[in-house]
């Protein structure tokens, strides 16, 4: 590895996902943020300033990002010509919007690794989990042939709750188990809506039935994530159905889903599948890259676990955390599973993709 790290920008810097990139980011062995951007209503101060009345985190802001002085994302003159990637945690009202942006960052020659959900159903742009679909990097010279890109590329990382259930799907499907329907219904935290996301007063002692586009993005986003690289960009897999039920309750951090699955055909023993995931180790792992969870699916044989304040932090929110797997009157087994949503559902997953991004050699 380079001793020099390589200078990065956060583009959404100053919302939820931006300052935990900011947070984990601080000791990183490769990467090092040199520039941050925002909004035009952010853009000229310093980033302590900017985000004065919301940083959410637990630790002070970092000394070497309190006095950067935040870009406007859209003004891409003042972008440090020695910046080599940028991370997008942007929000913009329009996604048509931030998809053209981080295009034009692309164009520019700039790789875009991205948490917005604005290109994860642009064919040609690949939507990366690293330790299922590690393989999708592929399409990025194609990205770049259809677009006429010499250097940039966009890649994305899914919604925040799927690899809760889709990490462990995907251990039973490699090891030659295959399924064919999932029911998921999910319980997620309140950082997932950003900041100030959802209104005080409807959050406490409540849970909202209705997140809005969650559902479709639960159900369609896995199959392009087990989906394989064609000549035009990724072919979504076609052969698990899934139907997503999502609701907002009153947890800060870690997404919950509760899962029914069906097999196809071949159906394992709760023993088999508990070896499996147990047992379950990818490309991530192999390359012992740096935010990679040391055991990327963690079953707990406690009967009321997962819990999202004591296992979201698992592996420094890095991993999968499984439980309650159990037989099903309707479908074969049912379980449950977490995952932080800000952490491996955000910053921390963006930045493994770009740890094996880099290890591939498509981040200089
Ligand atoms: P957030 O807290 O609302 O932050 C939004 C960010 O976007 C802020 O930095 C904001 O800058 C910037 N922004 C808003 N309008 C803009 C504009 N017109 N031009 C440029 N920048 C603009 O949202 P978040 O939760 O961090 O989410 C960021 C992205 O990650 C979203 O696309 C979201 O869907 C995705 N995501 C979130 C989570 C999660 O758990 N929260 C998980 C996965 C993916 P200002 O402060 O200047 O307004």
């Amino acid at each position: 590895m380079p001793s020099e790290k390589i200078k990065i920008s956060i583009l959404g810097a100053t919302g939820v996902v931006g300052q935990n990139y900011i947070k984990l980011l601080q000791e990183h062995p490769w990467f090092k943020i040199t520039d941050v951007a925002a909004s035009h209503r952010s853009a000229g101060k310093p980033y302590e300033e900017a985000v004065k009345e919301k940083w959410q985190m637990s630790i002070e802001i970092p000394k070497e990002v309190k006095d950067l002085i935040v870009r406007d994302v859209q003004d891409f003159d003042s972008l440090k010509s020695n910046i080599s990637f940028v991370f997008s945690a942007m929000d913009l009202p329009q996604k048509e919007d931030t998809k053209t942006i981080e295009f034009k960052y692309a164009e520019k020659g700039i790789p875009v690794i991205s948490n917005s959900s604005a290109n994860r159903w642009t064919v040609d742009v690949p939507m990366i989990i690293p330790e299922i679909n590690y393989n999708h990097t592929e399409i990025i010279p194609i990205q770049q042939k259809n677009r006429g890109i010499s250097k940039g590329f966009v890649v994305v990382k899914p919604n925040c709750s799927i690899q809760s259930y889709i990490t462990p799907i995907y251990a039973l499907e490699v090891n030659g188990f295959k399924v064919e329907k999932l029911i998921v219904t999910t319980l997620q935290a309140v950082s997932g809506a950003g900041y100030p996301g959802v209104p005080s007063l409807d959050m406490l002692d409540n849970i909202v039935p209705y997140i809005g586009g969650e559902e479709e993005k639960s159900e369609k986003e896995p199959l392009k994530v087990l989906g394989k690289v064609g000549e035009k960009g990724i072919i979504n897999n076609d052969s698990i159905q899934i139907s997503a039920t999502c609701t907002r309750v009153p947890v800060t951090d870690g997404h919950t889903a509760c899962v029914n699955l069906k097999f196809k055909n071949k159906i394992p023993t709760k023993e088999e599948i508990i070896k499996i995931w147990k047992e379950f180790k990818s490309v991530p792992q192999e390359l012992d890259l740096p935010f990679a969870p040391k055991q990327p699916i963690i079953y707990l044989e406690n009967i009321d676990r997962p819990q999202p304040r004591k296992d979201r932090d698992n592996d420094k929110g890095m991993a999968v955390t499984v439980g309650r797997l159990r037989k099903d009157n309707v479908f074969d087994y049912k379980f449950v599973a977490l995952s932080h949503n800000t952490i491996r559902g955000a910053a921390g997953g963006a930045i493994l993709n770009a740890e094996l991004l880099k290890v591939k050699g498509f981040l200089k």
